[in-house]
């Protein structure tokens, strides 16, 4: 699969859509959730063009590589979710139920955020 340039989380990067922007460096954006699932609901995607969190491991430098993940310690810091704790989830794939085609973690917390996988 190839990288779509005009998928949603794309057209956000490039300011084509507004976002409810909760952080951003050289290397992330970071946003709320537009259907957010937890008290916190973010949102946090590398500025490259990746399509998923094995295609940012296999081809991001090591320094997007550990931007990123700074700007989750970051993010749950500046939140307040460290005390507590949070979840981190990559949906990867069709049985991944990714629906945006450009790498993206969401972080969920502010409270219990229940089973891993619901049902489970
Ligand atoms: P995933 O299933 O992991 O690809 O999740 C995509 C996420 O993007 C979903 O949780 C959506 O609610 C969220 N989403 C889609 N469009 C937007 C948008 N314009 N702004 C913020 N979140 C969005």
């Amino acid at each position: 699969m190839t990288y779509d340039s005009n998928n949603i989380f794309a057209r956000i990067l490039r300011g084509e859509i507004p976002c409810d922007r909760v952080y951003e460096d050289d290397h992330v954006l970071a946003f709320n959730d537009i259907a957010p699932q937890a008290p916190v609901h973010i949102l946090v995607i590398p500025k490259g063009d990746y399509l998923s969190i094995d295609d940012f491991g296999a081809k991001a430098s090591a320094a997007e590589i550990k931007g990123f993940f700074a700007a989750i310690d970051h993010i749950a810091a500046a939140r307040g979710l460290k005390a507590n704790g949070f979840r981190c989830i990559a949906n990867t794939g069709t049985h991944g139920g990714q629906e945006v085609p450009h790498f993206h973690m969401h972080i969920l917390g502010g409270g219990p955020v229940g089973r891993m996988v619901p049902g489970a």
